[in-house]
């Protein structure tokens, strides 16, 4: 029989806050295991910290979300954000449950075009397209979502000398009851800049409107700003075929649907309060069946939806590396997962839970990362209970941004593996080593030496 490890005992105030509506309840079970596969040998196998992504759920997700939109609207395309996650077998899931590619980048557009994405299968998003990736799109037949004005006039030069017929859409930005409004990108609904530009376009004989787009922000949790901002490109869309009888082929509504994740200061749990996608197609779907087109002459309805597709398929387990008090007698634990790699609690209360049993004490704690470094705090303040140098945690739905937006800061970034739907481990992503970096170092001929 094993040793009962001693815990100290604690004394506990009672909870002095206010109970939301489902009680102060804030014990969980362990997570020991992510898809029958246990995280301990994850850990053992691959390293820690480990990134890990769930076919399953992604899948599961992906499905649900087409389910949503396609059983309320005729003609319905999902668009992966590549930006959101781009690892390669994350996109190829994607491609492969029918979505096509969205891009804000030449390295994103090259990303898409190497996993097989056809070029009229790419749409090209952002303020940032050099004459160089126009050229490339135009002539691959792709959609450029004009950002500015300086773009609309460089594609209509590119277009002129190559001799062919842009395929563009429109970028809008509008006053949706969201603020603060994000108006940094694309033309103002408002004050008419949306329509100058696509005038402009109508007149041209180089470019071919085939769209409007509009993304309206992020981690939004309200569906109806959906409903007012397909509204207003219902009506620029039926404007245009007014004054040019031209009619565009798809309304493009981005993306922004909040994931379940918890946001810093919230007062529920994101699982609580985020809307689910179903709520988001309802107010999308509606608005645009309710506007003034032709009922047998709805647009394509794209949407270019990232974080509330992916966030939940992944998870990053880590492993504890000691625990110390703090002067004020708080209880601190430093992980091996630091801000370098999961970016997102920056913003986020990500849902940590311990992937072994453990008793029932908890104690309120502060988690830190391994850097060196004040601001590496994965979480202020998390009831956990008592954990063990070399205990495992599993940080959930962390699919998001942090495998695009982590950073080679004092740690290397780790190794990501997908789980596939039969449970086999596939390592998608290797870990970095010093050799990763050295590969891109070069050494001028008078450092080659020094003498100590
Ligand atoms: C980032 C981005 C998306 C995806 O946003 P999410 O918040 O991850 O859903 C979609 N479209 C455009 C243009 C974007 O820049």
């Amino acid at each position: 029989m094993d040793k009962k490890r001693y815990e100290r005992p604690l004394i506990k105030k009672l909870e002095s806050n206010m109970p939301n509506k489902f009680g102060t309840r804030t014990e969980y079970t362990p997570k020991t295991h992510i898809d029958d596969v246990a995280v301990s040998e994850l850990a053992e196998k691959y390293g820690s910290p480990l990134f890990v992504i769930s076919e399953k759920t992604l899948r599961a997700t992906i499905k649900k979300a087409r389910n949503a939109f396609e059983s309320r609207y005729p003609k319905v395309q999902f668009a992966w954000s590549y930006k959101t996650n781009y690892l390669d077998a994350v996109c190829k899931i994607f491609h492969q449950e029918g979505s096509w590619a969205e891009v804000v980048s030449g390295f994103e557009y090259d990303k898409a075009l190497h996993n097989g994405v056809d070029g009229s299968k790419i749409l090209f998003n952002g303020p940032d397209k050099t004459d160089a990736d126009l050229k490339k799109a135009i002539t691959n037949n792709s959609i450029l979502h004009i950002d500015h004005l300086d773009e609309f006039y460089a594609i209509k030069e590119i277009a002129g000398e190559l001799k062919v017929n842009a395929k563009v859409a429109v970028r809008v930005n509008m006053d949706t009851g969201i603020y603060p409004m994000w108006d940094r990108f694309g033309f103002n609904f408002e004050n008419g800049q949306a329509w100058d530009v696509l005038n402009r376009i109508m007149r041209s004989d180089v470019m071919n409107l085939v769209g409007l787009h509009s993304h309206i922000g992020t981690f939004m949790l309200s569906p109806n700003a959906y409903a007012v901002a397909a509204k207003k490109l219902a009506e620029l869309a039926i404007g245009v075929k007014e004054k040019y009888n031209h009619e565009v082929n798809y309304i493009d509504m981005g993306g922004g649907f909040a994931s379940n994740n918890t946001l810093k200061g919230a007062y529920l749990p994101g699982q609580d309060i985020s809307p689910s996608i179903d709520e988001f197609a309802e107010a999308i779907t509606s608005a645009l069946i309710s506007s003034n087109f032709e009922p047998n002459k709805l647009p394509l309805l794209i949407l270019e939806t990232g974080r509330a597709l992916v966030d939940d398929a992944g998870y990053l387990v880590g492993s504890v590396i000691s625990n110390k008090r703090l002067s004020d007698g708080r209880r601190s634990t430093i992980l091996d997962i630091g801000v370098n790699i999961l970016f997102t609690s920056f913003w986020y209360d990500h849902k940590i839970t311990p992937a072994q049993p453990f008793t029932k004490y908890t104690e309120d704690t502060v988690l830190y990362g391994p850097l060196c470094m004040n601001i590496d705090i994965i979480r202020n303040n998390i009831d956990l209970p008592l954990l063990n140098k070399g205990d495992k945690v599993v940080v959930h739905s962390v699919g998001a941004y942090n495998m695009t937006q982590w950073m080679q800061f004092i740690t290397l970034r780790p190794k990501v593996v997908l789980i596939d739907l039969e449970g086999n481990t596939h390592i998608i992503r290797e870990n970095e080593s010093l050799q990763t970096l050295l590969e891109l170092e070069r050494i001028p001929e008078h450092l080659q030496e020094f003498d100590l």
